[in-house]
C-alpha cells in the first residue's frame, strides 16, 4: 500500500476500513480525489474477527439491491475468506491507507482536524465509516455482567456439543447463531415479540423452521430473559409466567449500541429512537455538520451492500 502523500490538507478522510470505509475509498481512488483511508486495525477486522467462517450473503437484511460500486463480494464466501479479497484488492489498487486509531474529529471554519493517535490530519470532508459492532447492546440484567457463559456474538468456532444453549434475539443473527449450533446443542430461542424481526431473511426463518420441525430448536416468543443465575436462567413470557431453563451458553443478539460519545464528540447531533440513539442525516447522508458524512453500521445499514452503496453515493454526490 501507498505510504502517506504529503498533502497538508485532504479532500476526504474516510474513517474505518469495512465495506462502507473500503467503498468510500475505491471510488475516492476513482475519481482521482485526494484522499486517505483510516482504520485502526486492519481492513475488515471486524468480519475477520467475529465471523470468519460465516457465510455472507448479498440478501441479508433489509438489502435486495446490487452493488453500486466496486467492492469485491461474491455471494456466499465466508467472512475470512471475503475479507481476504478485500485486504487484495486494497493492495493491488494501492488505497491510501493508515492503520491508526481516530481519537477525535474536529471542525474550525469548515476544515476538518483528525487527530489520531500519532498523528493530525486536515480534511475538508469526512466520512465516519467506524461502525456500530464494537458496542452490543446489553440486556443489563443480573448475572449478565462478566459471565463467561454469555457471548454477544457468534464465533463459529465453539466447539459446542450437546449443550443447553440460550439465544436471545429476533433477528438474523439470533436465527444464525440458532441454526449454527442447532445440529448438536439443544437450542432454546428467545423472542421478545410474537414474530420475528422484520428484516430476518427467507431462507433464515425457512431454516429455522425446518430446525423446530426437526426437534433441534425451540422458539419462545414474547418472553424475555430476566437473571442469569449458576446454572439456569429466568425468563418471564408476556403474561407474567416465570420459568427456570437450564443452560450451558448464552448468545445475546440485541443490536448494537452507537457510539453515541464519540458522535456527540463529533458534534453530530442524535436523535432519541427506540434503539437508544440514533445519528441525524440528511438524504446525502450528510450529518448537521456540514462536510461530515455518515455511512454503513452507524445509519443503521444492516449489510454490506446497503453500507457499500452508501458509500458510493456520498462520493458521487461530494466530487461528481
Ligand atoms: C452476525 C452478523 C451477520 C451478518 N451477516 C451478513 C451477511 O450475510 N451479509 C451482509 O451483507 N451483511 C451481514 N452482516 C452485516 C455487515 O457485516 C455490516 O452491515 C457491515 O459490516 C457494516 O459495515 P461498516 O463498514 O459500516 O462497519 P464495520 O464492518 O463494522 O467496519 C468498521 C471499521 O471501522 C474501524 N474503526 C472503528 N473505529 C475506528 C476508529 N476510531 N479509527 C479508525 N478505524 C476505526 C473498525 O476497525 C472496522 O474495521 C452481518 C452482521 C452480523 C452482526
Amino acid at each position: 500500500m501507498e505510504k502517506q502523500t504529503l498533502a497538508k490538507t485532504y479532500d476526504l478522510v474516510i474513517i474505518g476500513a469495512g465495506p462502507a470505509g473500503l467503498e468510500a475509498a475505491l471510488q475516492a481512488k476513482r475519481l482521482e480525489i485526494n484522499y486517505l483511508l483510516l482504520e485502526k486495525s486492519a481492513v475488515g477486522s471486524l468480519i475477520f474477527d467475529t465471523m470468519a467462517e460465516k457465510k455472507f450473503y448479498h440478501e441479508y437484511g433489509r438489502n435486495t439491491a446490487k452493488l453500486k460500486g466496486a467492492l469485491t463480494f461474491p455471494d456466499r464466501l465466508t467472512g475470512a475468506d471475503l475479507v481476504r479479497l478485500w485486504r487484495t484488492q486494497a493492495e493491488q489498487e494501492r488505497l491510501v491507507l493508515i492503520i491508526d486509531t481516530v481519537q477525535t474529529i474536529g471542525n474550525t471554519d469548515g476544515l476538518f482536524t483528525i487527530k489520531t493517535v500519532t498523528q493530525t490530519y486536515q480534511s475538508r470532508n469526512v466520512i465516519l465509516t467506524s461502525g456500530t459492532f464494537e458496542n452490543p447492546r446489553k440486556l443489563h440484567i443480573p448475572g449478565e455482567a462478566d459471565n463467561p457463559k454469555v457471548a454477544y456474538a457468534t464465533d463459529y468456532y465453539g466447539e459446542y456439543q450437546n449443550k443447553e444453549i440460550i439465544v436471545v434475539g429476533g433477528g438474523n443473527s439470533a436465527l444464525e447463531t440458532a441454526l449454527e449450533y442447532c445440529e448438536q446443542n439443544h437450542i432454546t430461542l428467545l423472542v421478545r415479540k410474537n414474530h420475528f424481526a422484520e428484516t430476518a431473511t427467507e431462507r433464515n426463518k425457512k431454516d429455522l423452521e425446518t430446525a423446530v420441525t426437526a426437534g433441534q430448536v425451540r422458539v419462545r416468543y414474547e418472553t424475555v430473559l430476566s437473571e442469569i443465575k449458576q446454572a439456569s436462567v429466568v425468563v418471564i413470557h408476556q403474561n407474567g409466567v416465570q420459568e427456570e431453563l437450564p443452560f450451558d451458553h448464552i448468545f445475546i443478539h440485541a443490536g448494537y449500541e452507537k457510539p453515541l460519545d464519540f458522535l456527540h464528540a463529533c458534534g453530530i447531533e442524535v436523535e432519541e429512537s427506540l434503539g437508544g440513539g440514533k445519528p441525524k442525516f440528511d438524504e446525502h447522508f450528510e450529518t448537521n455538520v456540514p462536510g461530515l458524512f455518515i455511512a454503513g453500521g452507524l445509519t443503521g445499514a444492516d449489510s454490506v451492500i446497503e453500507s457499500a452503496n452508501q458509500s458510493f453515493e456520498i462520493v458521487h454526490h461530494l466530487f461528481n
